[in-house]
């Protein structure tokens, strides 16, 4: 008998570990492990996204014909893989598994499961995804520079995805100079989905309430769907709900008023689920297409999530699986600085840090706008050591794992790789946040100064950035004109700014 396994975040139908076994002849093994639930101290709603979406899935899966052997959290003695395989199936004809998300557990696939249990492992590529690493690889082979749009292109051409034969629907590849607008309240938010909790939710939610107490978040606000019905409901309710207006507010940011949408506004929530399994993301596409093509949705917003998709979402798929495990150790611009302890409370003044904190905290989700240019941008300015970020990203959100975490931290946010998520660093100061939010409103700090004592805190830390950088970033084309404010600037106004910003990195904690 062959043993297939399957971990929790490969939780579909067509996942290729099925297509290679024989549900009368072969079992399936899933497991709630310990070592997963707690390498990091996960959110509480992550852990029981996971575990509740892992049980209905066995659920499927045995109503699919196939014999699972299930082991729940705290029912087994078993720690990881290769001691349950050690332990259960050492009699195993084969074992069989898809390449998994992280490189830690797939190091462990490749080194440790055959040499713990004797058992032979085969390990099949995951189709789930749209870009294997032999075709990014070969993408990315020879060229000098590797930038996602460019990728992109090719994605569109691979997929066929808004393709006019070789052409881009509508004449062009990007409508970005269309979206990007603040929310100014003209278009209502949209309506909230909320899903009835059944056996297993309650089930998981009970666990998690008991054994992961001191994990950060709360549970009185899961919202997350934990069954493919449900994913498959959120993604019908994004398309007719939110999608058309997903590109012009898609970099909004809004003080939240308790659950009426300004945590969220237009995005999609489908992270969770295609990550899961749940969704396929070429399905997403197709239907977020089809709304294009069926007039329910314009052009910017259509291609802007798909660009999300089958752009962002591969290409850093690309660049993990291309540069592990020395990617996780980049650390270009030298930053040691721990991370201030309101990343776990959320008490700070800082009117944009605290919302963003609170959505995290009580829904394990913040949209990227909130990651990038407010909790990144900080960690960024601050100098804070690029693990202990990455680290704090993988444990908050729902979504988070190794493989998009990562290159979205340590590249996009950090900058530590020198470069390959964006051409120049996304620094920014106060008045981004306060141009694309409404936050600097209801701030203590004022957002129109930098070196007085109540400034915004992002504006001071910003020039120090773009200061103390200069040796890495003064050569670069796209942050030339920074520069040259920074030189035209009055040296005592600049000397001020500077002794501001080194007062707070004396104390970071107290902003
Ligand atoms: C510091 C940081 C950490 C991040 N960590 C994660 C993570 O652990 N897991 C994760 O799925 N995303 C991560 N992202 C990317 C992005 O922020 C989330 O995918 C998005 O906010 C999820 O919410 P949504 O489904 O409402 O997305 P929408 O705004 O509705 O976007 C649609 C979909 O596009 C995909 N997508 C969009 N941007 C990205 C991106 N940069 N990388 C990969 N996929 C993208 C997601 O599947 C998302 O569901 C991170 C971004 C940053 C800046
Ligand atoms: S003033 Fe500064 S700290 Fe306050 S909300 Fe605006 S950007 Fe954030």
């Amino acid at each position: 008998m062959k043993i297939g396994i399957i971990l929790g975040d490969q939780l579909s139908l067509h996942l290729p570990t099925l297509g290679a076994l024989d549900p009368d002849q072969d079992r399936l093994v899933m497991a709630e492990l310990r070592d997963e639930a707690t390498y990091v101290k996960h959110h509480q709603q992550k852990i029981v996204l996971i575990f509740s979406a892992m049980r209905h899935f066995a659920h499927d899966l045995e109503q699919a014909g196939w014999r699972v052997d299930y082991y729940r959290y705290g029912e087994h003695d078993f720690s990881d893989f290769a001691s349950l395989i050690a332990g259960r199936y050492r009699d195993a004809e084969e074992i069989v598994v898809t390449q998994c998300g992280e490189y830690r557990l797939q190091h462990a696939i490749n080194q440790d499961w055959q040499a713990r249990s004797g058992v032979s492992i085969r390990c099949l590529d995951d189709s789930r995804f749209l870009c294997s690493p032999d075709f990014f690889q070969k993408w990315a082979s020879g060229k000098k520079q590797l930038r996602m749009e460019f990728f992109y292109r090719e994605m569109r051409r691979h997929t066929g995805l808004l393709m006019e034969g070789d052409e881009p629907v509508g004449g062009q590849w990007n409508f970005d100079s269309n979206n990007r607008q603040p929310y100014k309240g003209k278009t209502p938010l949209p309506p909230a989905l909320t899903f009835e909790r059944d056996d297993i939710d309650e089930d998981v939610l009970a666990l998690v309430k008991e054994e992961f107490a001191d994990h950060i978040g709360t549970l009185e606000q899961f919202q997350w769907g934990t069954t493919s019905a449900q994913a498959q409901q959120a993604l019908d309710h994004f398309i007719e709900h939110r999608l058309p207006h997903f590109g012009d507010y898609q970099d909004a940011m809004l003080t939240g008023k308790g659950n009426t949408g300004e945590d969220t506004l237009f995005h999609s929530l489908l992270s969770p689920y295609i990550n899961l399994g749940l969704l396929d993301p070429m399905a997403v596409c197709q239907a977020a297409e089809q709304a294009y093509f069926s007039g329910d949705a314009p052009l910017n917003a259509v291609e802007g999530f798909i660009r999300q998709i089958i752009g962002w979402r591969e290409y850093v798929r690309g660049i993990y699986w291309l540069l592990m495990p020395d990617y996780a150790a980049e650390n270009r611009l030298g930053n040691d600085r721990p991370l201030p302890a309101y990343y776990w409370t959320g008490e700070t003044k800082m009117h944009c840090m605290a919302e963003c904190f609170r959505n995290t905290i009580d829904h394990a989700y913040a949209h990227h706008i909130q990651r990038l240019m407010v909790t990144g941008n900080f960690a960024l300015l601050l100098g804070v050591l690029p693990e202990a970020i990455c680290q704090w990203y993988l444990e908050v959100y729902a979504d988070a794992f190794d493989w998009v975490e990562l290159p979205n931290t340590l590249g996009m946010v950090m900058h530590a790789d020198g470069g390959y998520l964006g051409s120049k660093p996304y620094a920014a100061s106060g008045s981004y946040i306060n141009r694309m939010s409404d936050y600097c409103k209801h701030c203590q700090y004022n957002v129109k100064t930098a070196s007085e004592s109540e400034s915004c805190p992002f504006n001071s830390l910003y020039w120090h950035f773009i200061h103390r950088h200069r040796k890495q970033f003064a050569g670069n084309h796209r942050m030339k004109m920074i520069y040259g404010n920074l030189n035209r600037m009055d040296t005592a106004k600049v000397d001020a700014i500077l002794a501001r910003a080194e007062s707070l990195l004396a104390d970071p904690d107290a902003l």
